[in-house]
């Protein structure tokens, strides 16, 4: 919904200025033009002004006020020609207006109907006090059927659109969300990693991966059914965690988990691994255990964000091979992830 009005945001005041030069071109042929003159220049001037408003870092958040005033602009100039211009012409920009304005952006039916009822009114009362009372009268008609016609239709568009971008938006999160435990999925994890790449985007400080201990023997003993809502407990369990802490969980695959964590040093992630450990051991409905693997990163420094999943990998097979249930740490400054990956056999 913002995207579309900043997008219109941007092209408004220069159809503003284009529209304004038909007229303005007009000039030297048409009498009734020469006589508005001063009108179409404020206007394009209205425009300049906007186009260089919104080219402000910061603005675009505000675009939503800037379309609406730039069809402040265009509706005070349509009054200004059919009230005081020519007060004995009927109204036909004003009705082009009405007729447009609600199909061009998007905000709540009410606000843009609001809006269009009040440039209603005042081009009513205007009318009866200054144009003769029969042109007054079919103005009004002319203008009610108009505003009634692109409020109806365009409220119709709005709330498709929004339909539409809510489809869209669910099925982003579907395709983003693994469907067993409810956590991002691998491909969220990715879009994560490639966002990271963008100078803007806030870095993590440390990757945690969460495995399983010997799930396989929990499938062996209890069935895949009973380890799928195991995993799914798992998955709500670790969701849980996310409101506790700055940690984005995702499903990296099969009974292993990775949690971005944001903003904590090296001693506070492993205090919180700790407490995840020992809150799955407690838990004894399933009677599981975890291994966690901690790597931290200079955020200012790293750009490979997969080496520091890596990095958190081989620390989870450190504490494998340490005997599991446990929180391991690897340390970036070590090296290479790939001087540290044990042999596949010297995991038990
Ligand atoms: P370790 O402590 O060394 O991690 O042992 P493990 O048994 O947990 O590890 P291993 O890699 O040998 O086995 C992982 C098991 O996880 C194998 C598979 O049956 C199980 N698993 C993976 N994905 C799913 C799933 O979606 N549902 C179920 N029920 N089981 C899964
Ligand atoms: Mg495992
Ligand atoms: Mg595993």
């Amino acid at each position: 919904m913002a995207a579309h009005n900043e997008k219109m945001i941007e092209v408004l005041p220069i159809m503003g200025w284009a529209l304004m030069m038909l007229p303005l071109l007009s000039v030297p042929f048409s009498s009734t033009k020469s006589g508005a003159v001063t009108a179409y220049l404020a206007v394009f001037a209205g425009f300049f002004f906007l186009f260089l408003l919104y080219r402000l870092p910061g603005m675009k958040k505000y675009a939503l006020g800037g379309i609406y005033i730039a069809y402040s602009i265009f509706y005070l100039l349509a009054m200004y020609l059919s009230v005081i211009h020519s007060p004995n012409m009927r109204a036909t920009v004003l009705l082009g207006v009405f007729c447009i304005m609600p199909f061009s952006f998007m905000d709540r039916p009410l606000h843009i109907n609001l809006f269009a009822g009040f440039w209603l009114a005042l081009h009513t009362v205007l009318a009866f006090l200054l144009k003769p009372k029969s042109l007054a009268l079919d103005d009004t008609i002319n203008a009610l059927v108009f505003a009634i016609l692109g409020c109806y239709l365009g409220n119709r568009v709005v709330l498709l659109r929004l339909d539409s971008l809510e489809s869209q938006r669910q099925l982003v999160v579907q395709k983003e969300t693994d469907v067993l435990t409810g956590l991002g999925n691998r491909r969220k994890l990715y879009e994560t990693l490639a966002y990271l790449e963008t100078p803007m985007s806030r870095k993590p400080s440390c990757v945690l991966m969460i495995d399983i201990d010997l799930f396989k023997a929990f499938n062996d003993a209890y069935g895949h059914a009973a380890g799928d809502r195991c995993l799914k407990w798992f998955g709500e369990t670790l969701k849980g965690f996310s409101e506790d802490w700055r940690l984005d969980f995702y499903r990296y695959g099969g009974e292993e988990f990775v949690a971005m964590g944001y903003g904590y040093g090296q001693a506070e992630i492993l205090n919180i691994a700790e407490t995840i450990r020992t809150a799955i051991q407690k838990n004894d409905i399933y009677g599981l255990t975890v291994s966690i693997g901690v790597a931290c990163c200079q955020s200012e420094t790293v750009k490979n964000y997969e080496k520091v999943i890596e990095l958190a990998d081989i620390a989870v097979y450190t504490a494998k091979r340490l005997g599991r249930n446990r929180v391991s740490l690897e340390d970036p400054a070590n090296g290479c992830p790939e001087q540290h990956r044990p042999a596949i056999d010297a995991c038990p």
